[in-house]
């Protein structure tokens, strides 16, 4: 197993300020703003995910064990799919769009300019940390910015390979990556930016905006949170438990911003619904989890203590349903269900982030609604139902970043959809066009003649021009 730690020992307050003048020269002389450079980074990008896929899965399974398969469909392909979306639809994206104007400003035009915001940086996440790191960086080049990219140094093997992989692929006058943890961020968040576009948890996200607000720049906070699920007692069982196991140990085992923190269910539902579910988990990793080739692992040994003392609290004690087989020199941790923990369980109370599912009994579905509601407003809230009028309830009710019905994480997927949290999940969005209007300023521009020059509007004010 690769190192944690990814320490950049020269990079201090003079290296960044040089690098982030460097880019800024770069953006001033206007390098980053035609189309046809845009394009090229786009190509390059997509060059470089074609040719050296083999390089990005081998780091992901060496920062994550992450099986073949979900580092392609999770990271690669959405990757390229983000990269097609931005160099087929960028020419429209950059044009000025036409708007009426007033009668008051006859004659006139006007439009709204998109404009590059400038020099952007980029903090990206360990857990899908290709993807985290590469697609905002689209969405930054597409519109036209410079972009210091800092992946996380807890997926070590990807930090690194980035450097390299992008170093190699784009234009490294608009484009750097530094490569190092809480201290190599803290001296580039001094730094003066024009946009932040950070991934993570809450408590850093704070961290973020208080050293954005300094120089009042704008965030995107991409964060988490406990995502629940709502299982209704009149779904096809199968077809639920399939999509409930897909979107949480079929995807980097639970350690996923938008996997299913915890179930809300009915009472009498409750137990149909874990045999469901553990059928199929038995179906899809067979009866000795822990050495399934087909699950990512825990990430660290910090993270695997954070998820034992999850399920070491006395608080769920007896209260685990299914699994609970760790091992610890392997990082892995089986799939695990915990049955109505106590209220002030630390379960309960703070997001799992790994392959531990929680199920919460309540006396009426409806009552899920009100659940819900009495907490932080998640990154992405589930239900499963089909009953028309549950799910109107369910999307008129609840806020949350998304909102899917019958399904798990599949709205990530539809670029046409913003993707991004409300309240404590987040703040901003990215994904397709979203990613470019997140690194771009909407320009309004007002086009006049010397026709139309009203007297009324100039003093002397006299009476009967206000009456005009
Ligand atoms: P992490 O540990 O990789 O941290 C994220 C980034 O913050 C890293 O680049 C790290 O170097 C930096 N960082 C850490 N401490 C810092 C500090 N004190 N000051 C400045 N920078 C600091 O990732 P994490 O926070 O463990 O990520 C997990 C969280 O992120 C979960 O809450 C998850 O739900 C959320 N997440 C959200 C999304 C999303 O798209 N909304 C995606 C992935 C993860």
């Amino acid at each position: 197993m690769a190192s944690e730690q990814v320490k950049n020992s020269a990079f201090d307050t003079e290296a960044a300020s040089c690098l982030v003048k460097e880019l800024r020269h770069t953006v001033l002389a206007g390098k980053t703003k035609s189309y046809e450079w845009r394009v090229s980074q786009l190509k390059g990008l997509l060059k470089m995910v074609e040719e050296r896929d083999k390089q990005i899965c081998d780091a992901l399974f060496s920062d994550l064990s992450k099986p073949e398969m979900e580092a392609f469909i999770h990271e690669i392909v959405l990757v390229k799919n983000s990269l097609k979306v931005s160099l087929k639809k960028l020419k429209e994206w950059m044009k000025p769009e036409k708007v009426k104007t007033k009668l008051g400003t006859f004659p006139s035009s006007a439009e709204i300019v998109p404009e590059p915001l400038g020099v952007v940086l980029v903090i990206s996440a360990w857990n899908y940390p290709f993807l985290l790191s590469v697609d905002p960086i689209i969405g930054a080049i597409a519109a036209g910015n410079a972009v210091v990219l800092k992946p996380s140094e807890v997926a070590p093997a990807m930090s690194s390979l980035l450097k390299k992989l992008l170093e190699e692929y784009l234009d490294n006058s608009a484009v750097k990556i530094v490569e190092g943890g809480v201290s190599e961020t803290s001296t580039l968040l001094e730094q003066k930016w024009d946009k932040i576009f950070y991934t993570g948890n809450g408590r850093v996200a704070r961290v973020v905006m208080a050293a954005a607000a300094k120089n009042l720049t704008p965030v995107v906070l991409e964060l988490g949170g406990k995502s629940p699920v709502v299982v209704d007692s009149d779904v096809d069982l199968t077809v639920t438990a399939r999509r409930i196991i897909g979107g949480k140990w079929a995807c980097n085992n639970g350690q996923a911003c938008v996997a299913p923190d915890y179930i809300l269910t009915t009472k009498q539902f409750a137990p149909l619904l874990i045999d469901s579910i553990k059928r199929e988990l038995l179906k899809f990793y067979g009866s000795d989890p822990l050495n399934s080739p087909d699950m990512s692992r825990v990430v660290n040994s910090n993270h695997f203590s954070r998820l034992s003392k999850l399920l070491d609290d006395d608080k769920i004690s007896g209260k685990i349903v299914h699994g609970g087989q760790t091992d610890k020199s392997e990082l892995k941790i089986a799939p695990t269900i915990v049955l109505d923990a106590e209220e002030d369980s630390l379960i309960m109370n703070e997001e799992i982030f790994g392959p531990v599912l929680l199920i919460v009994t309540i006396d009426r579905i409806e009552d899920g609604i009100d659940f819900i509601n009495s907490r932080s407003k998640p990154l992405a809230a589930y239900i499963f139902t089909n009953k028309k009028q549950l799910k109107e309830d369910f999307v008129s009710n609840i806020s949350a970043g998304a909102i899917v019905i019958n399904d798990i994480s599949l709205h990530l997927m539809v670029d046409t959809l913003p993707f991004g949290g409300v309240g404590e999940s987040g703040m901003g969005a990215y994904h397709g066009k979203f990613s470019f209007d997140a690194f771009t300023h909407k320009k309004a521009v007002l086009r006049r003649s010397f026709l139309g020059d009203a007297p009324a509007r100039y003093p002397p004010y006299t009476a009967g021009k206000l009456r005009l």
